[in-house]
């Protein structure tokens, strides 16, 4: 199926064609408002969308699902997953639907997935909507993560419902409209071995394969290749993660994308001060999902992934096993090897220093450092305004700064450059997001608007914009975030 609507996007099917069995068409609830809240213009023209249809009516009605083309037919994706560590046959689409896969002028195939269009079969105890707050959240975090340079879903838009959803309070609803590689998670693969049917397995790898590694096909083994490739993905992602201080929050296997995308923003933030034991989200009492925690989790993860793919990877499940343990094993490896060479660029070195890198990170731990702040005024440092000021006990860090400088290279202007191109100044720090959320479901966007710019371009210092790159004063007390929201 080819579909193309009236704003010029093309749609496929091929998800839905291919994989019957693991969605169930649906149709959206219907909406009494809809109305344009944020359109990300610019992602709609990369599409190859007529960005001004988009916005008309009959535009919007598309992106809460109620306008599908003739020929668009929605689906819910079916899945299962760990939450937390316990298994989940069947989790899928509760709220959200897949509209279609678009393919732009280059052949590039990315879903496009509505969330907050009502009850679906896999709606369990959730009423299937959204409120505003949280898919803005997501839109801007998705902004935040592409501007710097980190594989992520991005939204399309936000759009108003003009329905209000209970939550601890009355909240106006609205649908989110993003774009991924896929929607593919090591849940879908989960939830295709649970239904004890091997055949569906490997369709399912095969569409993967094709879709995101094609390559892979080639190999002597091209199953072990494709979980080699997705173990290689996922390990640079989450380095990236870490590079940048992101908490992803709910790291539960249905939240994983075998494309190697960041999905699923909900209980997310970025780290304030230092500490691996970083966690935000209100359900996460364990610390399972802290920030140190994720390349562990990452390898559990796939772990489960492993084991959905051990028959097809050799008919003899002991070589099988084996096999698949040995690609396993290679994750901590590249997270290292993607991690290490990350900070040896955040620290402008032409490669990595492990005990000054160590030694560094206990420090920021022990001063209760500003992760954001700290990178970025290492740069300053080496044009002549020092960091130490930063810091509660600067004799400590004067300690380091010396063994550091004697190994960053001679060209110094080039070396504050190249440290201003990966160390972020602007990032969604969180006492900037609820001020801007929280205006917006008062009414008032602007803020989050301007949020959003502010976020879309990370690594240019610009005038005026001094409240954004300032950690948050201490009155702010611990930041909180929740879930399914
Ligand atoms: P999450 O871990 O937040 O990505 O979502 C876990 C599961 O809960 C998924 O199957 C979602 O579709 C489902 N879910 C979350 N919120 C709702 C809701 N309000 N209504 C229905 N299902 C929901
Ligand atoms: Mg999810």
């Amino acid at each position: 199926m080819s579909v193309v609507t009236g704003s010029q996007l093309e749609f496929d099917d091929s998800y839905a064609r291919e994989l019957p069995r693991l969605s169930q068409p649906w149709i959206a609830a219907s909406v009494p408002a809809p109305t344009l809240l944020m359109f990300n213009e610019e992602l709609a023209t990369e599409l190859g969308a007529d960005a001004e249809a988009l916005r008309e009516p009959p535009g919007v009605a598309l992106l809460v699902g109620n306008g599908s083309p003739d020929g668009v037919r929605p689906v819910a994706q079916a899945y299962a997953g760990h939450q937390f560590g316990a298994y989940v046959p069947r989790l899928g689409d509760g709220r959200a639907l897949l509209l279609g896969e678009l393919v732009d002028g280059g052949g590039r195939r990315r879903d496009l997935h509505l969330k907050g269009t009502g009850r679906t079969p896999f709606a369990r105890g959730g009423d299937g909507k959204a409120a505003v707050g949280p898919m803005l959240r997501e839109y801007l975090m998705g902004e935040a993560m592409h501007a710097l340079g980190i594989p992520t879903s991005r939204a399309l838009a936000v759009v108003t419902t003009g329905e209000e959803v209970m939550r601890d309070t009355m909240l106006p609803g609205a649908v989110l409209a993003r774009v991924a590689a896929s929607h593919l998670r090591v849940g879908t693969f989960q939830y295709a071995a649970t239904s004890g049917d091997p055949a569906l397995v490997r369709k399912l790898a095969d569409y993967a394969m094709a879709r995101h590694y094609p390559d892979a096909a080639e190999a002597a083994n091209p199953y072990l290749e494709f979980y080699r490739c997705v173990i290689d993905t996922q390990a640079s992602l989450v380095a990236r993660w870490m590079l940048v201080g992101f908490v992803h929050g709910v790291m539960n296997t249905d939240n994983m994308t075998i494309s190697g995308e960041t999905i699923d923003y909900g209980p997310c933030a970025f780290m304030d001060t230092f500490d691996p034991a970083t966690v935000f989200s209100s359900i996460d009492h364990g610390g399972r999902y802290a920030y140190g925690n994720q390349p562990r989790i990452a390898q559990w993860n796939l772990a489960r992934l492993g084991e959905t793919l051990v028959p097809l990877i050799d008919g003899n499940t002991d070589a099988a096993v084996e096999a698949a343990t040995d690609a396993l094993t290679s994750f901590a490896e590249r997270y290292e090897g993607y991690w290490a060479s990350g900070m040896a660029a955040k620290l402008g070195l032409d490669a990595p220093d492990q005990p000054l890198i160590r030694d560094l990170l206990a420090l920021l731990h022990a001063q209760r450092m500003d992760f954001t702040q700290f990178f970025r005024a290492l740069s300053s440092h080496l044009q002549g305004r020092p960091a130490r000021s930063l810091f509660t006990e600067p004799e400590a860090f004067d300690a380091w700064a010396a063994r550091w400088q004697a190994l960053v290279p001679r060209d110094r202007n080039a070396v504050t450059a190249a440290m201003d191109r990966v160390n972020p100044i602007y990032i969604p720090r969180n006492h900037r997001v609820e001020e801007a959320l929280t205006a917006a479901t008062d009414g008032d966007i602007a803020p989050f608007r301007r949020l959003v710019e502010v976020v879309a371009r990370p690594f240019i210092q610009r005038p005026g914009l001094e409240r954004y790159a300032e950690p948050a004063p201490a009155s702010c007390g611990p930041y909180v975030t929740y879930c399914g929201t």
